[in-house]
């Protein structure tokens, strides 16, 4: 197996991969908090990892990936006032958006994706340790940690107490017996759903969840821990801080990665600064192959800059790519003529392009170096062509299958143009087959407005023959493939 290379926060350096059981890879990654469609800046730690896990088993490892729903927020239950709803029909609802757009950007599923609401025995056991250890304290119907009993306060994010209590704005709260302590659950406040504990009704703060169910699902240590930037302080510190001292082993992971920020036109993402854009209003506009590829387009680290042009020039740059992708599939349905000097340079090319490939992604997962060496290959692939279709040069089919093994396995790894090697000539032939849909799917509203039940059946039918399941409700037809 190659050589892995990552940079971890913990120890800020690169270190060589190595997992804590040969051959499988544990990680864990910190999901969404339901209260809303998901922004592109949420989609980018989701995208990353997906392409992590696939490089992870493409180098042959079993992968076990676990990523949660907080749906238990403050967040969640504020909008489900404002709709007089439950809360768990406002997390229900953007689970299941969160899934429609991380699935039209074709990322994997985790294993398990546990929930908050489903785990408080977890949860509380947890807690109930912390506080006979010493380590934790009840304030009435609350329960804090006490950040000073745990020495390694800070190793996450490099801060003693006293530069995070410079740092922070916190609030004076004298029940608390050190401004960073943090709660681990919360006495139950009128019109929050709560559940019953040793401290009573209540429900849990936003840490603990995170290191009772990767304990649950992962052990006491794992290989991988994963989420933005923005959560190594407080989250990730304090996940550290309940789970060290919950189990008694260090370190509860091995190797922390953190994705960089999403910028717009430069501006940090944020809702107050109107620059929030959801996902599934980007991939009304953009085809998503081009949106997951601006995602993978910078290494993970760095920050990314969203606009218009770099979504337009990623559509360019990937129609670039599908077009060498159909030639390699055209080259390879060409009778087959035997040997050439142009296909022995093809073969050394594609393979330096492999070795280039690999390279950058042992290097910390460098998407950026690993795009540019793909590009290199259809390059290559195009020039080969050119000099059969004009110069008559034999097609060497041994050449072209070991060719197109390397040019699938680099856009697999990537999670792109999957349709372009099931022989969808463009982007646009999607959006045309939606709109076919659609208009089939008129026709069919106006038999039943005329009652003419058995042709609007029989259409049904038709379509679902064709791989096309329609689901009728009182908003109209909904279709999906
Ligand atoms: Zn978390």
């Amino acid at each position: 197996m190659r050589d892995l290379y990552v940079y971890n926060t913990l120890t800020r350096k690169k270190e060589k991969f190595v997992p804590l059981t040969t051959g499988q890879v544990k990680m864990y990654v910190c999901g969404i908090t339901p209260y809303n469609h998901s922004h592109m800046g949420n989609a980018r730690p989701f995208v990353t990892w997906d392409v992590i896990k696939r490089y992870l088993e493409h180098l042959g490892y079993a992968v076990t990936h676990i990523q949660n729903f907080t749906d238990v927020d403050d967040k969640i239950i504020h909008a489900a006032n404002g709709e007089q709803v439950r809360w768990d029909t406002i997390a229900n609802r953007y689970i299941a958006s969160y899934f429609d757009v991380m699935d039209a950007l074709h990322v994997r599923h985790a294993d398990i994706y546990p929930r908050v609401s489903e785990h408080m025995p977890e949860i509380i056991q947890m807690i109930q340790t912390l506080l006979d250890k010493g380590m934790a304290y009840v304030v009435e119907q609350d329960v804090y940690y006490s950040v000073e009993k745990f020495v390694d306060y800070g190793k996450l994010s490099g801060r003693t107490l006293d530069d995070m209590q410079a740092g922070a704005r916190i609030e004076v709260d004298t029940r608390k017996h050190h401004p960073m302590d943090f709660a681990l659950w919360k006495g139950a406040k009128e019109g929050e759903p709560s559940w019953e504990s040793p401290w009573g009704q209540g429900r849990p703060g936003w840490h603990i969840e995170c290191s009772a169910m990767s304990c649950k699902y992962l052990g006491k240590t794992f290989d991988f821990h994963g989420g933005g930037s923005d959560l190594i302080f407080p989250h990730h510190e304090n996940e550290i801080a309940q789970s060290e001292a919950c189990t008694g082993v260090s370190p509860m992971v091995r190797y922390w990665l953190h994705n960089g920020f999403i910028t717009i036109n430069s501006e940090k993402m944020s809702k107050s600064l109107h620059n929030f854009f959801l996902v599934k209003d980007v991939l009304a506009y953009y085809d998503p192959d081009a949106v997951r590829f601006f995602l993978i387009s910078n290494h993970y680290r760095s920050p990314l800059d969203f606009t218009d042009a770099r979504l337009e020039e990623m559509t360019r740059s990937l129609e670039r790519l599908r077009t060498s992708i159909m030639n390699v599939l055209e080259l390879a349905t060409m009778p087959a003529g035997g040997k050439s000097a142009e296909a022995a340079a093809l073969l050394t090319e594609a393979q330096q392009v492999a070795e280039d490939f690999e390279t950058a992604m042992c290097d910390d997962f460098n998407t950026a170096l690993a795009a540019a060496a793909l590009f290199e290959l259809a390059k290559k692939v195009n020039i080969y062509r050119e000099a059969v279709v004009n110069n008559g040069v034999p097609v060497d089919t041994s050449v072209i299958t070991e060719v197109k093994r390397i040019f699938k396995m680099m856009t697999d790894i990537l999670g792109i143009l999957e349709s372009a090697w099931n022989g969808q000539t463009s982007s646009a032939d999607a959006s045309e087959y939606a709109a076919l849909v659609e208009a089939v799917l008129e026709i069919r509203k106006e038999c039943r407005e005329k009652k003419q039940y058995e042709l609007a059946d029989a259409i049904r039918d038709k379509l679902q023959a064709l791989g096309i399941t329609i689901e009728d409700s009182p908003q109209g037809a909904r279709w999906k493939k």
